[in-house]
């Protein structure tokens, strides 16, 4: 692949799930103990079920601990190799970024996976990368997290690309302002932090049926995701 015509402008990858495979980190054991009785997002929950501080501490450090244990389990997800090809053969024509309500840790352990299978380093596939409590040097202060499309405005400073896509903050039933802006994730709060910011968002079924309605794509694997992001090659 000597050159390839984009479909996109940009791309943002969540990680668990999306860039590794779904399941590495067991959310329903992570509910189990808390007590949470839904499905939904474990630390907006937490913040406002807790009783006390001291209980939200409590429950958070339980969410810690499941997600370190799930860091041994992590495994690239299937059809990476086929996103790899079609990243490095973009380049700088096509922005990356990996965008999660995991820790930083979780970045590190992802680097070293993708050394240790012989890819490119993390930075070099994904430049920008927000993870939880990121700190925002622009806004003074740490970002929300996903659905919030803060992270979302905050990759597009990072890209330097606010001139051609100014800081938009609508409703996800809205038709995509930025269609060739593009969140990936298998999670229902990824969608929303893309179409909240206006961006195209794509679904991670692996291979389930069935779609939430902010999805404007659905992919099975990186391999439909990467193919996606090419118009034509050549
Ligand atoms: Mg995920």
């Amino acid at each position: 692949m000597s050159h390839v015509e984009l479909a996109f402008a940009g791309v943002i990858f969540d990680l668990d799930g999306t860039l590794t495979q779904p399941d590495a980190i067991d959310f329903a054991r992570m509910r189990e103990r808390i007590g949470m009785p839904e499905p939904g997002s474990i630390l907006h929950w937490i913040e406002a079920h807790a009783t006390s501080e001291t209980e939200a501490e409590e429950m958070r450090a339980v969410v810690w601990e499941e997600e370190a244990l799930a860091l041994d389990q992590m495994a690239l997800g299937t059809g990476f190799k086929d996103l790899v090809r079609v990243l490095s053969a973009a380049g700088d024509a096509l922005p990356t970024a990996i965008c999660t309500r995991n820790s930083t840790e979780a970045l590190e352990a992802f680097d070293a996976l993708l050394r240790r299978s012989g890819f490119p380093a993390c930075a070099t596939l994904f430049p920008v990368a927000v993870a939880r409590d990121h700190h925002s040097t622009r806004l003074g202060r740490v970002l929300e997290n996903k659905p919030s499309p803060e992270p979302t405005h905050e990759i597009l400073h990072a890209w330097g690309l606010t001139e051609a896509y100014p800081v938009h903050a609508g409703h996800e039933e809205e038709a995509p302002r930025y269609p060739d802006l593009l969140f990936v994730g298998d999670g229902r709060d990824d969608l929303l932090a893309g179409r909240r910011a206006g961006t195209a968002a794509a679904w991670m079924n692996h291979g389930d049926e069935g779609a939430p309605s902010t999805a404007t794509y659905s992919f099975r694997d990186l391999s439909e995701c990467a193919a996606t992001l090419i118009a034509a090659s050549c």
